[in-house]
């Protein structure tokens, strides 16, 4: 760990980098009794039978990839430049978002120099600043704006979640890496399956985690597997529900910057997904 100990920018409270758990950080789920996983039994055993809160908890403190347990905290102690003077997160991030949300959103994993940073999902980076505003527009964000994780954004009816937790190199977990997180996701789907009527996957990674993640708790899609594209729709069964599963491709700056995804037809999707929802936005 870093011998910096810098003043995050909202409280101007002083952490350093990687923050440990039950220190004091806003938002920050754990204690310093919560439960480590180290491997990947650990994982599964840790993501059994836990309500929310405390499946946030143990997700924060997770340590069970050594590469991007490796690669968060160099990260977090290095720092990019313009955050130099920033203390850096440097743990697994958890969801965020409503606790009984009608929608979901899924994304792929966290930024290194983004949620990596900030302790708080797609906030801190391009991609969340386009994901937050057009949460506004549609009426699911209190604010438009997502800059650290004591700015009073709020969710309405709506939870975002990564399906890898922890900020991988070149944003590529490994098949082992995701492997090793998915019962993490997993038993979050579980836990909110009784709210959630819509998921809206952000590119084909989560669209796949989405799909898979519900096989893994028995839910079954149309066959064969509907493909992932924008606008693209599919439904999933199980335990007696269903849910809606809506692609929309990734607001990455790959697909900002090209036009390939514009701001409406981001809303557009996100605004169908408030409309199938209980939400009336
Ligand atoms: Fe744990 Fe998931 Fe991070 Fe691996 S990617 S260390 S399983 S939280």
């Amino acid at each position: 760990m870093s011998d910096d100990v810098l003043p995050h920018p909202a409280t101007g409270r002083p952490f350093p980098s990687p923050v440990p758990p039950g220190t004091g950080w806003p938002g920050d789920p754990a204690t310093a009794a919560t439960p480590v996983a180290r491997t990947a039994a650990q994982v599964r055993r840790g993501a059994r039978g836990v309500a929310l809160g405390e499946l946030d908890a143990r997700v924060s403190v997770c340590r069970a990839c050594p590469r991007l347990v490796r690669w968060r905290e160099d990260v977090a102690e290095t720092k990019r430049a313009s955050y130099a003077d920033e203390p850096y997160w440097g743990r697994p991030i958890p969801g965020f978002g409503s606790a009984t949300p009608s929608i979901l959103v899924v994304g792929l994993a966290p930024a290194a120099n983004g949620a990596n940073r900030t302790g708080r999902v797609f906030t801190g980076d391009r991609s969340g600043d386009w994901l937050f505003a057009s949460l506004h527009r549609v009426g699911l964000a209190t604010q438009g704006t997502s800059v650290h994780a004591a700015d009073g954004l709020e969710l309405v009816d709506t939870r975002v979640v990564a399906t890898v937790r922890c900020a991988p190199p070149q944003n590529r977990p490994t098949t082992t890496e995701r492997d090793t997180c998915s019962p993490w996701i997993e038993a979050e789907l579980g836990l909110l399956a009784e709210h959630v009527r819509v998921v809206v996957a952000l590119g084909g990674y989560g669209w796949d985690a989405t799909l898979r993640a519900y096989a893994g708790l028995g839910w079954s899609a149309a066959r064969p597997k509907p493909r992932f594209g924008h606008g693209v729709e599919a439904t999933l069964e199980g335990d007696g529900r269903s849910v809606t599963l809506l692609g929309c491709y990734h607001p990455s700056q790959q697909n900002t910057f090209t036009g390939r995804l514009t701001e409406p037809m981001l809303d557009s999707v996100l605004a169908r997904a408030a409309g199938y929802s209980d939400h009336a936005s």
